[in-house]
């Protein structure tokens, strides 16, 4: 049994408190937040998430049970530009649930294993000088973007409307909008959130790589401004909105070439790691997926170094062929007659636009399903 402790109590931490917890070790999650505790998100919940989270014994009847106000979704539609779209029903349910609720659940499981949970700020790298490095045989660093790199920022704003002046379709479809309407390579998002009432929330944000971004004259808030003016379906749902909260900015962790996820006995995951989607910014899967693997690197290994070696190891084997198939689709978005071919190619053949909907929604691998096109 080894003494371990988890910095940071969010997807990645709990997954990796939970299975460590389970296989027996002594495990101290430590969050500078306690419960329960909001997050800036997009909420949703992809049906990679909702994989991912079974592996800790969250199945989706205990999310349709527990988070019964929050939307079930259906379908996923990726759209590059006003009148060109793609919409595919899927028959696994993915969801979009605030954060504050979400990440309830995972806590709990963690603690339900066996983990104790303390309250506590461990800045920037500090271990030595907080006394962590003497007190634990491994430490599990999973605080989230800013112990990783930082190369992209989201906005995130909510909207409520009339549940009146939408259709069925709308509350249960989540949309991706890699639309060069924003004026740059990024993405935006529409997702509902809570469906159950009169009033109907969704979650509206758009996504940008620092990289794109720096390169422009303008700022994150005028390049939401101009997705919603410039894009049709979300002018038209503007002009319904009754109420709204103002947009909040956060930075996000996405993938990066040559990325060393283990350093002595310190051991990177979820966003601390970089392990979110590179092209749409969806990271919560990865997170918890990263947890669990970490866990079985400690398990198979009988030293903090073997600990080290393993987790490396496994990162390359289960994340880094997919991140990097990521980071390539990224980089051809960048022409943009790329993004009009996606979508052909999924109005051309059924096949194709199932794979690429599953790719963007996390069920299949990105080097899967280029792979795949090729035959
Ligand atoms: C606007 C926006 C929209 C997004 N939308 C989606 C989406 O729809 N779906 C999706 O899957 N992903 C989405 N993501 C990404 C997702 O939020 C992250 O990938 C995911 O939360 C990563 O989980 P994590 O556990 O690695 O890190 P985090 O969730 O960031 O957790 C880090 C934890 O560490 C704690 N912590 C931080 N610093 C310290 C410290 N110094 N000492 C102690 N504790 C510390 C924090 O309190 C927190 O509990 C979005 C991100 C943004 C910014």
């Amino acid at each position: 049994m080894s003494k371990i402790a988890v910095v940071g109590a969010d997807p990645a931490g709990c997954s990796a408190g939970y299975h460590l917890a389970r296989s027996g070790h002594d495990v101290t999650l430590l969050d500078k937040k306690c419960f329960p505790k909001d997050k800036i998100c997009g909420d949703g919940i992809s049906i990679e998430s909702i994989q991912a989270v079974s592996i800790m014994g969250i199945y989706p009847q205990d999310i349709r049970k527990l988070a019964s106000d929050y939307a079930p979704i259906h379908r996923f539609f990726l759209g590059v530009s006003n009148q060109i779209y793609h919409s595919e029903t899927t028959k696994l349910e993915a969801y979009c649930i605030p954060r504050l609720v979400f990440d309830q659940l995972l806590y709990e499981k963690a603690i339900d294993a066996g983990c104790n949970f303390m309250t506590q700020t461990i800045n920037k790298n500090n271990w030595h000088h907080q006394g962590l490095y003497d007190a634990f045989d491994t430490i599990i660093d999973a605080r989230g973007v800013y112990a990783g790199e930082v190369n992209a920022l989201a906005i995130r704003a909510y909207w409520t409307l009339n549940r009146q002046d939408l259709s069925q379709k709308e509350l249960t479809e989540a949309q991706i909008h890699f639309d060069r309407s924003l004026g740059v390579n990024g993405y935006g998002w529409i997702f509902p959130v809570s469906t159950q009432q009169d009033s109907i929330k969704f979650n509206v944000g758009v996504g940008v790589w620092l990289d794109e971004y720096q390169k422009i004259n303008t700022n994150i808030i005028q390049l939401f401004k101009q997705f919603i003016q410039s894009n049709e379906i979300v002018r038209q749902m503007q002009s319904k909105v009754v109420s709204q909260q103002p947009p909040k900015v956060f930075p996000l962790a996405t993938a990066k070439k040559g990325n060393k996820v283990a350093d002595g006995k310190i051991l990177r995951i979820g966003d601390a790691a970089n392990l979110t989607d590179p092209l749409t910014g969806e990271g919560i899967a990865n997170a918890v997926k990263s947890g669990f693997h970490v866990a079985q690197a400690i398990n198979m290994g009988n030293s903090p170094d073997a600990a080290a070696d393993n987790w490396q190891y496994l990162y390359e084997s289960h994340f880094e062929a997919d991140l990097r198939a990521g980071l390539g689709i990224k980089a051809f978005r960048k022409f943009s007659f790329m993004n009009y071919l996606l979508i052909w190619l999924m109005k051309q053949n059924p096949r194709v636009a199932q794979q690429i909907s599953h790719a963007v929604a996390g069920v299949v691998p990105y080097n899967e399903v280029i792979a795949s096109l090729r035959y």
